[in-house]
């Protein structure tokens, strides 16, 4: 075959085989754009585990009428213009290929009214062509997303959805986690019409212990140590459960990168040394932790789904982690052993 340009929505459809591997993947970066978009409240609507529906609505401050075809296009992006910008990113989104990917893939139908808009205006980008309709709506100032029909076009990757149960499962863990990165924010979700879960915004301790308790769990809440330290341009804080509690929990192992949910290979290496070998063998400790620091340190253009980054100076984050962990693990085992409060694992 002889060498040829890709037609765009084949291009996109590609793309999207990086983005958009589920429902879940598409309501993260829905979210993403919301908190992007300054939202402090989210509601999100799934029918049949995302494959029929799925419907972000926001407040944040929505998308003007000549730019609404111009989201939806493949590298069109507010959020960075120069490479310095994506040198020092502070948004969650940067790639501009969430919206352009997932229209290819399903019906898409975006309705915004920024505040300085007196009516709101609805996009869609249904079927094989690209072209864009706008028509007059009804929305409050905000943004409101809804994917129709996930991977009509693509039957390859439709069979590999699996059942709305599983599918929503994988959603609710989304929004579940994202709950813990922005404590500030609202959160509804619901599943065919039914409310599954509700998080009001939490500013004070107390409330963002609640929601704490919500999302991991009681038994979580209870053994959990609070960690809080900073050095030299980093800062780590949040909450994990000692060995001795740790067996009791479910699998909430939470890391964030400057807000950013994560799943970082450096980052639980340090997390799993800490705990050493006061963790049996088939346990796992079970922790929600936050790493800040300067955005030009990490690079976060590493992977398309935005799972992983890499830092300038790895060794010392690692070993920052580590240290910070280690230090309040012997801490809380000799108050312990000193008190009684916490059981060392048998
Ligand atoms: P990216 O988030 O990487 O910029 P996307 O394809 O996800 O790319 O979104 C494209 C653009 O559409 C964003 O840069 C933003 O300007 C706009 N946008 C998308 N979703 C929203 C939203 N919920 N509210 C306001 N603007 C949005
Ligand atoms: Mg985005």
């Amino acid at each position: 075959m002889a060498i040829q340009i890709l037609p765009a929505r084949l291009a996109n459809q590609i793309a999207a085989g990086e983005v958009v591997e589920r429902p879940a993947s598409v309501v993260k970066e829905l979210i993403e754009n919301s908190l992007d978009a300054g939202a402090s409240r989210i509601e999100i609507d799934i029918e049949k585990g995302g494959a029929k529906l799925i419907r972000i609505r926001d407040n944040g401050q929505g998308i003007a009428k000549d730019e609404l075809a111009l989201a939806l296009s493949r590298h069109a992006t507010s959020k960075v213009s120069t490479l310095e910008d994506l040198e020092s990113i502070m948004s969650l989104g940067f790639r501009g290929e969430a919206l352009a990917s997932i229209s290819s893939v399903a019906r898409l139908t975006l309705t915004s009214k920024p505040a300085a808009q007196s009516e709101a205006w609805q996009a869609m980008a249904q079927g094989r062509d690209m072209d864009v309709k706008l028509v007059p709506a009804s929305h409050p100032t905000g943004t409101t997303l809804e994917v129709q029909d996930l991977f009509f076009n693509t039957p390859a990757r439709r069979k590999f959805m699996r059942t709305d149960k599983t599918e929503f499962g994988h959603i609710d863990e989304v929004v579940r986690r994202i709950a813990l990165s922005r404590f500030d924010v609202d959160w509804v979700l619901r599943h065919n019409g039914k409310q599954v879960r509700q998080y009001r915004a939490a500013r004070l301790p107390s409330q963002q212990d609640k929601r704490l308790s919500a999302i991991c769990g009681s038994a979580f809440m209870q053994a959990a140590l609070k960690v809080e330290c900073e050095h030299n341009g980093l800062r780590l804080w949040g909450w994990w459960v000692l060995p001795s509690g740790a067996r009791a929990q479910p699998d909430v192992q939470y890391t964030y990168v400057n807000g950013r949910m994560m799943r970082d290979k450096l980052l639980n290496h340090a997390i799993r040394q800490a705990y050493g070998e006061r963790l049996a063998p088939d346990t796992h400790g079970a922790f929600v932790l936050y790493l800040e620091l300067d955005p030009a340190e990490v690079d976060v253009n590493v992977h398309p789904a935005k799972h992983e980054v890499r830092f300038q100076q790895a060794r010392l984050v690692h070993d920052f982690i580590y240290q910070v962990l280690a230090q309040a693990l012997e801490q809380a085992i000799s108050a312990s052993s000193s008190g009684q409060t916490l059981d060392e694992p048998s």
